[in-house]
């Protein structure tokens, strides 16, 4: 009995141990079974939870239509149909607004494209940058914006080379002329800087075409006789310039413009501010250098024959007429020589900031120097030993220039300046004249320099 209970006991526990047995058994395979289900349900829901709803497969720009159009290409892999496709894209430009245009695409598959027409809106100037982005959504509600790509628009019609300054960067593809004019360019910068004390306070590109007729086909809408462009809100100059000109119409011509944009850097205004044309062009006539024979011959004309204009005339656009833009030049050269010679840098410096307040020119001489645009000129010719001349007391106001325009997301703000008359076969007669309003646009007028350097070239 005991060996039989002890058995009975073995076979119980036995027995128990075989159930115990079966029962880890049934709990291992439930488990495995459960462990499995996890893992297949791990399995299926680890792709849904960490692979993006939206995959991108290539963003590209197309900018083989440059500068008549670009167009920005997406393709993705989209599980669920996407249901909302916008487009972000920014230029990189100087703006008192909020830069950007943000347009919803058409929806055609998983390929997004959309075409920025540039014949409508004009073209920003080769070496412009553009950054873009898309946001999509699915009809899952999956959202996917696009990390931000960049390009940066060229002229692929010709093998640029370049040459580097300090802020300064030189394309050129004809000739050898890109050293040269460089020089000039770096020139002008130190008499900008050690003579006015403004420096330039963002990255130039000047691109150097081998005619006007060349850089005229980067831009929409210049006008057709422009030989020179400053872009004062993308830092960019075009110019039309020959290498038969380089040593010359070239060294006056780029430290020329660049001290419009130089100018432009330092006296930007977001509230319609603007500086009178004599003051302009009288600081990027003072940037060339020394006063050319044809500068010195205007001043002495005008002198022996008492024949300079109103300064108050100057304020507003200068005249189209060749010889008188010429004589325009040279005065508004030899007011801002007396005004830095006699008063210094700071002072104009402050008035070219004064201007971008808003102030009118009046008011700006008046707070930094004393005395209004009348009392400037009756100052500047007792200094040259003219007789003073009768100016009415309540003098006419002219409004040197309008509030720019605010224009759609990629209209240059361009500056066009007409080419010296070697290069360019377009009459004389028929250039600023027929565009009388664009000196007014607010913005950098350069109008008639080429008119001026034209001038100057024949005599
Ligand atoms: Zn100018």
């Amino acid at each position: 009995m005991r060996l039989k209970r002890e058995a009975t006991n073995f076979t119980h526990v036995t027995s128990f141990s075989a159930v115990g047995f079966r029962s880890i058994q049934r709990f291992f395979k439930s488990s495995v079974f459960l462990v499995m289900g996890l893992f297949v349900i791990t399995a299926v829901a680890r792709p849904l939870s960490a692979q993006p709803p939206i995959t991108v497969q290539s963003d590209t720009l197309d900018d083989s239509g440059y500068p008549r159009r670009v167009t920005f290409r997406l393709d993705v892999d989209a599980p669920a149909e996407i249901t909302q496709a916008t487009l972000h894209y920014d230029v990189s430009k100087v703006s008192c607004l909020d830069g950007g245009a943000t347009v919803p695409v058409t929806i055609e598959g998983d390929n997004l494209q959309w075409t920025w027409e540039m014949v409508r809106s004009g073209n920003p100037p080769p070496g412009t940058a553009v950054t873009w982005s898309w946001t999509l959504t699915d009809a899952d509600g999956h959202t996917l914006t696009t990390p931000p790509q960049t390009h940066t628009f060229t002229d692929i019609r010709y093998n640029w080379r370049t040459v580097e300054a300090d802020n300064l960067k030189l394309h050129w593809y004809e000739g050898n002329v890109g050293p040269t004019l460089l020089n000039a360019a770096v020139d002008g910068l130190e008499r900008l800087e050690n003579e006015m004390g403004i420096e330039l306070q963002a990255e130039v590109n000047l691109f150097i075409y081998g005619d006007t007729a060349d850089m005229r086909d980067a831009v929409l809408y210049i006008q057709d006789w422009a030989g020179g462009v400053a872009f004062s809100e993308y830092n960019v100059i075009l110019m039309g310039i020959p290498p038969s000109l380089a040593n010359t119409w070239g060294q006056d011509v780029v430290p020329h413009e660049l001290a419009h944009l130089v100018v432009a850097q330092y006296g930007r205004s977001c509230v319609g501010g603007s500086r009178p044309n004599w003051l302009e062009e009288g600081l990027a006539v003072y940037a060339e250098g020394d006063p050319s024979p044809e500068i010195r011959a205007d001043i002495e004309r005008g002198l022996a024959n008492n024949s300079f204009e109103p300064l108050r005339s100057l304020n507003g656009a200068f005249s189209a007429h060749g010889t008188e833009a010429g004589i325009a030049y040279s005065q508004s050269y030899s007011t801002v020589a007396y005004l830095l010679e006699t008063y210094g840098r700071e002072p104009l410096q402050q008035l070219i900031l004064t201007l971008a307040e808003g102030k009118s020119t009046d008011a700006a001489l008046e707070e930094v120097y004393g005395f209004n645009v009348d009392g400037l000129e009756l100052a500047w010719r007792a200094h040259l030993g003219l007789p003073a001349r009768d100016i009415p007391p309540t003098p006419t106001p002219i409004n040197p220039a309008a509030i720019p325009t605010i224009v759609p997301e990629g209209l240059p703000a361009s500056l066009p300046t007409p080419p010296s008359a070697a290069a360019t076969a377009v009459p004389l007669t028929n250039t600023p004249a027929a565009n009388p309003g664009i000196c007014n646009v607010g913005l950098i007028p350069l109008l008639l320099v080429g008119l001026f350097f034209a001038r100057r070239r024949r005599i």
